[in-house]
């Protein structure tokens, strides 16, 4: 079962997989005698997938990482086993609480769109935690190099890792999940929006080279600068939304002008400003 997608080196060793469902990235980072594996996809059928891409460069065990609690990059978890799954302490509890809920919903998202095979195998898809858990930073060693796990703030959820890998003279490469997007707006459904900017900046301080965004184009620190101003705006569109109803617990509806994204997009983080200014 292959869909054709390849392998990019983005750095020595360190390559990413841009699936053509949901313009999904996925990475690996390969060791001397061991390989790590940055996020599973969205059920068993993509992960076997991975799986056989991953086999055609390297042998190696693999240690997994995932970025967040999101489906579409941890439901594929469990073709990774009996591996060892890391992930931010928030997000392998977010995943336990709300795993069945967000099947339902990705099913449901699937069957709407007439994909009926992808909804039942998404619905097949067994719930399955990170195990190994981080709070603020984990060096985890892959063979004969060091991988650099941290949590940098809350953002796009409350448990966002980065992945630091170094690349020696040549910088590094950040695997940024989806603090960062690519040809979409962020997601905002799960997010922080007070938060976001300034973890986005501490990314941007941290950047040296290729910085790989959860879904889309591989990018640099300046447009991680750029998606950082971007959520400025936004903030500043919530803070207005707030000052303009000093007495209401739960968002009016008007959007003010000023968000550089869509509608839809600004709406849902004007909701979640509010759930975390007021809620
Ligand atoms: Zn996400």
């Amino acid at each position: 079962m292959t869909t054709g997608e390849q392998w990019q080196e983005v750095g020595d060793r360190v390559f990413v997989r841009r699936h053509v469902g949901l313009d999904l990235n996925c990475g690996l980072v390969i060791g001397d005698d061991a390989c790590m594996v940055i996020d599973t996809r969205l059920h068993l059928g993509e992960a076997a997938d991975l799986i056989g891409a991953i086999r055609r460069l390297t042998p190696h065990p693999w240690t997994v990482v995932n970025t967040h609690a999101h489906w579409d990059h941890c439901f594929g978890n469990s073709a990774f086993r009996p591996a060892e799954i890391w992930g931010h302490t928030a997000a392998a509890a977010d995943l336990a609480s709300t795993g069945e809920l967000q099947r339902a919903s990705a099913a449901r998202l699937a069957s709407g769109a007439g994909r009926d095979g992808i909804a039942a195998q998404i619905q097949a898809a067994p719930i399955d935690p990170p195990d190994r858990l981080v709070d603020e930073h984990a060096a985890l060693v892959i063979g004969d190099r060091v991988v650099d796990l941290r949590f940098l703030g809350r953002g796009h959820t409350d448990g966002d890792l980065v992945i630091e890998v170094d690349c020696g003279q040549d910088g590094s490469v950040l695997f940024a999940g989806d603090l960062v997007e690519e040809g979409n707006p962020p997601g905002f459904g799960d997010a922080f929006p007070f938060d976001w900017p300034a973890t986005l900046g501490r990314v941007h301080g941290l950047a040296r080279g290729p910085v790989v965004p959860g879904h889309g184009a591989v990018v640099d620190a300046d447009f991680v600068g750029s998606q950082r101003a971007e959520l400025l705006a936004v903030e500043q569109v919530i803070r207005r939304t707030l000052e303009d109803a000093p007495d209401l617990t739960e968002f009016p509806g008007a959007l003010p002008s000023g968000s550089p994204y869509d509608e839809e997009t600004t709406r849902v983080a004007v909701e979640r400003g509010w759930r975390q200014a007021r809620g």
